[in-house]
């Protein structure tokens, strides 16, 4: 009798913190057996763990359990569990000649997982890069932090592994593609440790990433592919309506393909692009600040009695609220992390926020942000990014001039004061004294504010003690999404270009290091559809 395999998920085996992984596999098997299918199961593993912590006295863990089962051919009834679709790359080769290698323009996650795909398939791919290595990256990060001289090519933002490598690693999306476990496993196989396969929330740590990020640009060169770092994109030398070369600071490169993975932090790429005739739309965004808390203090307002409890990671919280305007919602919420400067552009301040593996630092620390829409800017490309731009320029005028982040109290911004220096809760951006004390009104709009007031006293009766008087706020945060998007066809290709494909974040196509590593692994396999394995260029 021949049989066929299936995949389900046996979900939400909510059990107490006492409980173990057996006893959430005796619980799947109880309830297979209840539908008679205990006798076709052959493996069990376990797929995903989450705490519920919605009754803080009764705090459970919530267990997925992954169940194969070799299923009689003939067996045709609908499963009782979802059927677990995963899938891996699947690459179709087309027959259109490539004339020079494929180039992909940024090393962020989308350009990472797109060329690491062309690579390893006999497409020997061509990376460039405007920042530098992760080790010259570390260099530059300190640098800042220390002379407060701004390198603009090589910093928080732009370098090997894009925003990607110094981001927090955090790998929830909320995108639900069947690839997002393939990017997980690519992950794990580079040195990721393997729980963020099961965790519902995911984490790899800046530290981490550094090392997987220097793994992964290897790998692409072991496979016949480049990466040329400080070679930035200044041009694209077009034919009709095909890409030949690009243009760098370099010279001329010769090209087959284009991807552009730029992110949303190149302006001046977008700028290019813009006078290049690509069709570029603006999109809402967001714009706020970053709210310090200490740790403890949201663990004891999340967990309660269980606060420190050795099954329980540092508590972490997603708020939203929304009004008819407009919505106010926390972002990246960064456990025992420290906010980080994010700037790219001389005379702007920029903050965003990360961890390390171990996430054990004093203070959690998120974005609180307010959608901007573009009837808010003028409803043009050039008005989102002089928007934006402006927040950041206003951000660092406020701050004293030198990098040193505007800085105001919870209770200071609520009451409409100024001045009242931080105690208990320490900031952490550069390492804590780099804060001139200013309002949020200096360097955000009035209305943003508005509804920032708004949501924080909402998240209050959410959290208790979120819009506690001495929690710090830094800004400004203006970089969590792009504020344009470049228009593609459904094969992925720029709207009247033949083989240019704009990706990831800054093409308007994800939003975290999850869905553009997705959309990287995409738009190579729309590329591989079309043009055939070159090996000898
Ligand atoms: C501090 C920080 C923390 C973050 N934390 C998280 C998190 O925990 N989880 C999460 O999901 N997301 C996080 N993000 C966001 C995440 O990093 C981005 O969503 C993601 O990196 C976008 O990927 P991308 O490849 O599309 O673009 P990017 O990562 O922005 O990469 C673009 C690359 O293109 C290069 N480039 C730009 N223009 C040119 C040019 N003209 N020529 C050559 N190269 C060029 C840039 O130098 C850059 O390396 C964080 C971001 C930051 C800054």
């Amino acid at each position: 009798m021949r049989e066929v395999q299936r995949i389900v998920l046996i979900n939400g085996i909510s059990l107490p913190l006492s409980a173990t992984e057996e006893d959430a596999f005796q619980e799947a098997r109880r309830r297979l057996r209840g539908v008679h299918l205990l006798s076709s199961a052959r493996e069990l593993s376990l797929y995903r763990r989450s705490v519920d912590a919605r009754k803080k006295k009764d705090i459970r863990l919530v267990y997925g359990v992954a169940v194969t089962l070799l299923l009689p051919d003939s067996f045709k009834k609908p499963l009782p569990f979802p059927v677990l679709e995963q899938q891996a790359p699947e690459a179709v080769y087309g027959e259109e000649p490539l004339s020079a290698p494929p180039v992909v323009v940024g090393s962020g996650p989308c350009g990472l997982f797109c060329a690491l795909l062309l690579a390893e398939h006999g497409y020997r791919p061509v990376l460039l890069e405007r920042g530098g290595s992760v080790e010259e990256r570390k260099k530059a990060v300190s640098a800042f932090a220390q002379t407060r001289l701004l390198d603009t090519e090589c910093n928080i933002q732009f370098g090997a592994g894009g925003a990607g490598t110094f981001s927090d690693g955090k790998l929830v999306t909320r995108v639900n593609d069947s690839l997002c476990r393939f990017v997980l496993e690519t992950f794990v196989s580079y040195g990721a440790p393997s729980d963020i396969l099961t965790s519902a929330k995911p984490h790899i740590g800046t530290d981490i990433l550094c090392v997987i990020v220097e793994r992964m640009l290897e790998k692409i060169e072991k496979c016949g592919g480049r990466v040329l770092y400080h070679t930035k994109m200044t041009g694209i030398r077009k034919v009709g309506s095909r890409a030949v070369a690009v243009e760098t600071n370099h010279g001329e490169i010769p090209l087959g393909a284009l991807v552009l993975a730029t992110g949303h932090s190149a302006r001046d790429t977008y700028q290019m692009l813009m006078q290049s005739g690509f069709s570029i739309e603006p999109k809402p965004f967001s714009v706020g600040f970053r709210i310090e808390h200490k740790q403890e203090d949201i663990d004891k307002a999340l967990y309660g009695d269980f606060a420190g409890h050795p099954k329980l990671a540092h508590a972490e919280y997603a708020l939203s609220h929304n009004t008819k305007e407009r919505g106010v919602y926390t972002f990246c919420m960064c456990p025992g992390g420290e906010v980080v400067a994010g700037s790219s552009e001389e005379g702007g301040v920029v903050v965003n926020g990360m961890s390390n593996r171990a996430r054990d630092g004093e203070n959690a620390n998120s974005a609180v942000l307010c959608s901007v829409f573009p009837e808010d800017y003028g409803q043009t490309p050039q008005g989102a990014i002089a928007f934006a731009r402006g927040i950041e320029q206003a951000a660092f005028a406020a701050g004293g001039g030198d990098y040193s982040v505007p800085l105001s109290t919870v209770g200071d911004f609520l009451s409409g004061k100024i001045g009242t220096e931080p105690e208990r809760i320490r900031p952490t951006y550069m390492g804590g004294n780099a804060f001139g004390l200013a309002r949020p009104e200096a360097y955000l709009p009035a209305f943003v504010c508005e509804a920032l007031r708004n949501g924080l006293l909402d998240f209050d009766n959410k959290i208790d003690g979120f819009a506690i008087s001495d929690a710090v706020l830094s800004g400004a945060e203006t970089r969590t999404s792009a504020p344009l998007r470049l228009l593609r066809t459904a094969e992925r290709t720029a709207l009247g270009f033949a083989n240019i494909y704009p990706a990831g974040e800054g093409a308007g196509y994800a939003g975290g290091i999850t869905s553009a590593a997705i959309d990287g692994v995409r738009t190579a396999l729309s590329l591989m559809k079309t043009f055939a394995p070159q090996k000898d260029f």
